[in-house]
């Protein structure tokens, strides 16, 4: 649902500090939504994980806040349109109920290795081709792919919440 909805450039870095969470398929997550017009790097996640108050995180299992310790991290590989990167994203532990979560950032798709902003891309290109030789690191296994899912499990729920 709301990973589909592209960040808003308006607010200023983490001001809204707006958290919100979900539970796909029994991981548990923390999505950050925040601002950033640069290419995602890892110092990019560093620097939003940095200015995060964790005092304020809520733990999606237990609802309890102020609970959340740095637990570990565990590498994740993305693919860019010029570049190929391994980002380590944290997961805390909740000391209350002793549930894991990893944090993760608005431009993430669960389970994807191409990023929410060029996943819209593809879903709105109406030249496969041409966006295939723009974007070097996709393939056009990606394209279907990334509209089969879209198909399935995102299309009608946009539509049910006007969001589309
Ligand atoms: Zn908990």
């Amino acid at each position: 649902m709301l990973l589909l909805i592209k960040k808003e450039r308006k607010s200023s870095f983490l001001q809204r500090q707006s958290l919100e969470y979900c539970n796909p398929q029994h991981t548990h997550m923390i999505t950050l939504f925040y601002e950033n017009d640069n290419i995602f790097t890892q110092d990019t996640y560093d620097k939003i994980i940095d200015q995060l108050d964790f005092l304020t995180l809520e733990c999606p299992s237990c609802k309890h806040s102020g609970c959340l310790i740095k637990h570990a991290k565990y590498p994740r590989t993305f693919r860019m349109a010029n570049s190929i990167i391994t980002v380590h994203i944290l997961r805390v532990l909740c000391k209350e109920c002793g549930h894991t979560h990893a944090i993760l950032l608005c431009d993430f798709v669960p389970y994807s290795q191409i990023l929410l902003d060029d996943q819209v891309d593809i879903l709105t290109s109406n030249n496969d081709e041409e966006f295939l030789s723009d974007n070097p690191n996709f393939d056009l296994s990606d394209i279907r792919y990334i509209r089969k899912q879209y198909n399935l499990y995102w299309k009608q729920r946009l539509l049910s919440r006007s969001i589309s």
